[in-house]
Protein backbone atom coordinates (compact mmCIF):
# COMPACT_ATOMS: atom_id res chain seq x y z
CA UNK A 1 0.00 0.00 0.00
CA UNK A 2 2.82 2.56 1.14
CA UNK A 3 6.00 1.17 -0.48
CA UNK A 4 8.18 3.72 0.60
CA UNK A 5 7.60 3.23 4.07
CA UNK A 6 7.77 -0.71 3.72
CA UNK A 7 10.49 -2.37 6.11
CA UNK A 8 11.08 -5.05 3.20
CA UNK A 9 12.12 -2.72 -0.13
CA UNK A 10 11.78 -3.96 -3.49
CA UNK A 11 14.23 -1.61 -6.02
CA UNK A 12 14.29 -2.13 -9.75
CA UNK A 13 17.61 -1.49 -10.95
CA UNK A 14 17.23 -2.62 -14.46
CA UNK A 15 13.77 -3.00 -16.16
CA UNK A 16 12.60 -6.12 -14.99
CA UNK A 17 14.92 -7.43 -12.50
CA UNK A 18 13.74 -6.41 -8.42
CA UNK A 19 15.63 -6.83 -5.80
CA UNK A 20 14.71 -7.58 -2.49
CA UNK A 21 16.54 -4.76 0.02
CA UNK A 22 16.52 -5.89 3.79
CA UNK A 23 18.59 -6.16 7.12
CA UNK A 24 21.35 -9.08 6.93
CA UNK A 25 21.89 -8.49 10.69
CA UNK A 26 25.34 -8.60 10.19
CA UNK A 27 27.15 -10.44 13.23
CA UNK A 28 29.24 -7.44 14.31
CA UNK A 29 26.07 -4.82 13.87
CA UNK A 30 27.71 -1.84 12.15
CA UNK A 31 24.86 0.30 11.96
CA UNK A 32 24.39 -0.40 16.33
CA UNK A 33 28.10 0.58 16.37
CA UNK A 34 27.71 4.03 14.50
CA UNK A 35 24.64 5.41 15.88
CA UNK A 36 26.30 8.55 17.80
CA UNK A 37 23.12 8.58 20.11
CA UNK A 38 22.58 4.62 20.97
CA UNK A 39 18.96 4.85 19.25
CA UNK A 40 20.07 1.23 17.57
CA UNK A 41 20.25 -2.01 19.96
CA UNK A 42 19.30 -5.63 18.98
CA UNK A 43 16.46 -7.76 20.10
CA UNK A 44 18.00 -10.64 22.50
CA UNK A 45 15.62 -12.83 21.24
CA UNK A 46 15.32 -12.35 17.31
CA UNK A 47 18.39 -10.79 16.93
CA UNK A 48 16.98 -8.09 14.96
CA UNK A 49 17.92 -4.24 14.82
CA UNK A 50 15.45 -2.30 17.04
CA UNK A 51 15.54 1.52 16.54
CA UNK A 52 14.27 4.00 19.48
CA UNK A 53 12.11 6.28 17.46
CA UNK A 54 12.81 8.81 20.61
CA UNK A 55 16.41 8.84 20.45
CA UNK A 56 16.96 8.72 17.04
CA UNK A 57 17.87 12.10 15.41
CA UNK A 58 18.02 11.60 11.83
CA UNK A 59 21.77 11.74 11.18
CA UNK A 60 21.99 8.91 8.67
CA UNK A 61 25.26 7.04 9.85
CA UNK A 62 23.53 4.06 10.44
CA UNK A 63 22.89 4.09 6.22
CA UNK A 64 26.45 4.85 5.39
CA UNK A 65 27.67 2.33 8.44
CA UNK A 66 25.47 -0.53 6.60
CA UNK A 67 27.35 -2.02 3.58
CA UNK A 68 24.14 -2.86 1.44
CA UNK A 69 22.96 1.09 3.12
CA UNK A 70 19.86 -1.21 3.85
CA UNK A 71 18.48 1.91 6.90
CA UNK A 72 16.42 4.58 5.61
CA UNK A 73 14.89 7.76 7.04
CA UNK A 74 10.56 7.02 7.11
CA UNK A 75 9.11 9.00 4.85
CA UNK A 76 6.34 10.48 7.92
CA UNK A 77 8.70 10.58 10.75
CA UNK A 78 11.98 11.20 8.80
CA UNK A 79 13.40 8.31 11.65
CA UNK A 80 15.88 5.46 10.86
CA UNK A 81 13.69 2.10 9.88
CA UNK A 82 14.74 -1.31 9.84
CA UNK A 83 12.92 -4.80 9.56
CA UNK A 84 12.35 -5.77 12.73
CA UNK A 85 11.07 -9.47 12.49
CA UNK A 86 7.88 -8.50 13.21
CA UNK A 87 9.12 -9.65 16.77
CA UNK A 88 9.75 -13.27 15.57
CA UNK A 89 6.04 -13.67 13.64
CA UNK A 90 7.23 -12.07 10.14
CA UNK A 91 3.79 -10.50 8.68
CA UNK A 92 5.83 -11.08 5.00
CA UNK A 93 5.91 -14.61 5.52
CA UNK A 94 2.50 -15.33 6.30
CA UNK A 95 0.69 -13.24 3.78
CA UNK A 96 3.03 -15.19 1.07
CA UNK A 97 1.46 -18.35 2.57
CA UNK A 98 -1.89 -17.30 2.76
CA UNK A 99 -1.63 -15.85 -1.15
CA UNK A 100 -0.39 -19.37 -2.04
CA UNK A 101 2.93 -17.80 -3.69
CA UNK A 102 4.98 -19.82 -0.80
CA UNK A 103 8.21 -18.13 -1.61
CA UNK A 104 8.88 -16.69 1.94
CA UNK A 105 9.66 -19.41 4.85
CA UNK A 106 11.06 -19.25 8.23
CA UNK A 107 13.78 -20.64 8.92
CA UNK A 108 16.33 -22.14 11.53
CA UNK A 109 19.56 -19.74 11.89
CA UNK A 110 22.57 -21.25 10.22
CA UNK A 111 25.19 -20.52 12.09
CA UNK A 112 27.94 -20.76 9.62
CA UNK A 113 26.43 -18.47 7.05
CA UNK A 114 28.41 -14.83 7.19
CA UNK A 115 25.39 -12.81 7.42
CA UNK A 116 26.85 -9.64 6.24
CA UNK A 117 27.56 -10.72 3.14
CA UNK A 118 23.85 -10.41 1.84
CA UNK A 119 23.98 -6.68 3.30
CA UNK A 120 24.27 -5.66 -0.51
CA UNK A 121 23.05 -2.22 -2.34
CA UNK A 122 20.35 -3.49 -4.92
CA UNK A 123 22.73 -2.33 -7.41
CA UNK A 124 25.11 -4.34 -7.17
CA UNK A 125 22.81 -7.27 -6.75
CA UNK A 126 21.35 -6.65 -9.67
CA UNK A 127 24.49 -6.60 -11.29
CA UNK A 128 25.51 -10.16 -10.05
CA UNK A 129 22.17 -11.59 -11.52
CA UNK A 130 22.66 -9.49 -14.76
CA UNK A 131 26.24 -11.46 -14.72
CA UNK A 132 24.86 -14.96 -14.07
CA UNK A 133 22.17 -14.45 -16.63
CA UNK A 134 23.91 -12.80 -19.79
CA UNK A 135 28.17 -13.03 -19.07
CA UNK A 136 30.17 -10.69 -18.42
CA UNK A 137 30.19 -9.35 -22.03
CA UNK A 138 26.58 -9.56 -21.77
CA UNK A 139 26.36 -12.44 -23.98
CA UNK A 140 23.30 -15.16 -22.82
CA UNK A 141 24.80 -18.36 -20.98
CA UNK A 142 23.07 -21.32 -21.13
S1 LIG B 1 19.74 7.92 11.83
FE1 LIG B 1 19.00 7.56 13.94
S2 LIG B 1 19.42 5.41 14.33
FE2 LIG B 1 20.65 5.99 12.53
S3 LIG B 1 22.68 6.57 13.37
FE3 LIG B 1 21.45 8.46 13.23
S4 LIG B 1 20.47 8.66 15.23
FE4 LIG B 1 21.21 6.54 15.09
S1 LIG C 1 22.48 -5.26 7.29
FE1 LIG C 1 22.80 -3.09 7.77
S2 LIG C 1 21.09 -2.60 9.10
FE2 LIG C 1 21.28 -4.84 9.11
S3 LIG C 1 22.65 -5.35 10.85
FE3 LIG C 1 23.92 -5.15 9.00
S4 LIG C 1 24.63 -3.02 9.12
FE4 LIG C 1 22.82 -3.16 10.44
Amino acid sequence: MWPEASRIRIFMPFPGLEVPHLCAQCDDYPCIKSCPVEALSTDQGTKAVIVNREKCISCSKCITACPGHVPFLHPKDNKATICDFCGGDPECVKVCVEAKYNALTLVQEEPTVDRKLFARKPVEVAKDLAVNLFGEKGEEVI
